[in-house]
């Protein structure tokens, strides 16, 4: 007979994971399949030379009010992180800022860019913050909106660095009220961090809880299929090495494997409405994101433990030095770096060109310092392992037109949210949806 559970999780990625947190707290037996054997996707880590090296996310939300937060929070799991809120130095042609831990951060990263001009700061900050208090139509995107307001380059630069290093997309593909809805929920009391030894250690203290109180979570388990009968999900055909094939029944299926895939688990096109499948037209694209994380003997930035946004390249946006951050992330004497680019244009088809520019605009950043560097990863995450599966403000909804099916993921997050809080906020809509139909 097929092991019956409350709910089956497909995938063990942030999103995944919450869900699993979140439905076990609430008394379901869940049953989590995990496809690799690691949990986390790209929110885990990787030992590589001593190194714990992310698959993926380095800053992560730990505000008591993120959904991140809340899942770990409802199963009493400690997240072990440090702290970076308000270590965020921004970088243009002219020069660098360290944002002031004491507040007024978005007024002192304007008045940078803009050099000092005290009336240009405030005309343009007070912009910002009507914004912030009537967001704006999404019908123009936040380049439209900010070149009404201002034709100084460094401050475009700074902003489409911003927005390609936090929002995962450049300042030409957000719509503008997603990039404040997103400015809202990431100022005021928002608080964020890197895991102090791995993402993969907080997937793996979750897992614990989550277990503990009776769930299941298979690694090295892939599913094959999604059972849909009569227009309802009804279970998940598995399989495992060690296990063969196993079909597994629940009352919900909640698919952490991207939206585009969960069509074709659930045996494509044709089984989903009409309606669905124009929303999942309507905005196809994932954000790609490229990778490079390196060792050095000496770190390429002395005593800088936050996270360099650049406004002063074309693909170059981020750089956080981990060893500098917490010292369990690499042997001591040994400098983890783990740098992001992003294409100028993420529906470009080619990569390649603009990964090898990021590189070079490394070196041009560090002249000479990254001679001896030892490359860990350089990476161009598209496809099934993007940036993101969907563009911020372009997100799918968490539920599909077949009844009992769930996506969870950074294809399905809340407004003003992307990433790993996205992925967890799509697992909270999720499960109040499911919670909200039980008796
Ligand atoms: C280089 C890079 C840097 C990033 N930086 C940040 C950052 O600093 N901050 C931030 O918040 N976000 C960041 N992100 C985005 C963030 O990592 C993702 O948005 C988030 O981790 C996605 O979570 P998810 O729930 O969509 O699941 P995923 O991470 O996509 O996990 C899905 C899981 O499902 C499994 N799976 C897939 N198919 C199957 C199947 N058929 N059967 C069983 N299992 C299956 C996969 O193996 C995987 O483990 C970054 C991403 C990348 C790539």
């Amino acid at each position: 007979m097929k092991e019956r559970f409350d709910s089956i999780i497909i995938g063990a990625g942030m999103g995944g994971m919450c869900a699993a947190a979140r439905l076990t707290a609430a008394g379901q037996r869940v049953l989590v399949l995990e496809k690799s054997p690691y949990l986390g996707g790209r929110c885990s880590h990787r030992v590589k030379n001593e190194c714990r090296v992310t698959t993926g996310a380095i800053m992560i939300p730990m505000t008591p009010t993120s959904a991140i937060r809340e899942a770990f929070d409802l199963l009493d799991v400690p997240m072990n992180m440090i702290e970076l809120t308000g270590r965020m130095r921004y970088r243009l042609q002219h020069g660098e800022y360290d944002q002031q831990q004491s507040g007024g951060g978005l007024r002192g990263v304007i008045k940078f860019a803009l050099q000092d001009d005290e009336e240009q700061t405030t005309r343009l900050f007070q912009e910002f913050v009507f914004a912030m208090e009537h967001i704006p139509s999404d019908r123009n995107t936040f380049r439209e909106w900010l070149e009404k307001r201002t034709g100084n380059d460094d401050v475009i630069n700074l902003f489409q660095g911003f927005c390609a290093a936090l929002m995962g997309t450049n300042l030409h593909e957000i719509p503008a009220g997603e990039f404040f809805r997103f400015l809202v929920n990431s100022s005021r009391g928002s608080r964020f961090g890197m895991v102090a030894k791995g993402n993969g250690e907080l997937m793996e203290a979750l897992a614990e809880a989550i277990q503990l109180r009776g769930s299941r979570i298979l690694t090295r388990t892939s599913c094959r299929e999604i059972v849909v009968e009569h227009g309802r999900a009804s279970g998940v055909l598995a399989h495992s090495k060690d296990r063969g094939e196993e079909t597994f029944a629940a009352n919900d299926i909640l698919s952490n494997t991207g939206p585009d895939r969960t069509v074709i688990l659930s045996g494509g096109r044709e089984k989903f409405d009409t309606n669905y499948l124009a929303k999942l037209d309507r905005f196809p694209h994932q954000a790609p994101i490229f990778h490079i994380s390196f060792l050095t003997d000496a770190p390429l930035i002395e005593d800088f433990d936050g996270c360099l946004v650049f406004g002063n390249n074309k693909n170059l946006i981020y750089l956080e030095i981990p060893s500098l951050i917490s010292p369990e992330i690499s042997p001591s004497g040994r400098y983890l770096h783990t740098a992001f680019g992003a294409p100028t244009d993420a529906t470009t088809k080619n990569l390649t060109a603009e990964f090898e520019n990021t590189l070079h605009e490394l070196e041009l950043n560090f002249p000479g310092k990254l001679a001896s560097a030892e490359f860990l990863v350089k990476a161009k995450h598209s496809g099934q392992s993007p940036g993101m599966h969907r563009w911020a403000g372009y997100m799918l909804p968490v539920s599909t037109s077949i009844k009992n099916l769930f996506n969870v993921g950074d294809g399905n997050a809340a407004p003003g949210t992307i990433g790993t809080e996205g992925a967890a906020s799509s697992a909270k809509e999720a499960v109040k949806q499911i919670l909200k139909r039980q008796p």
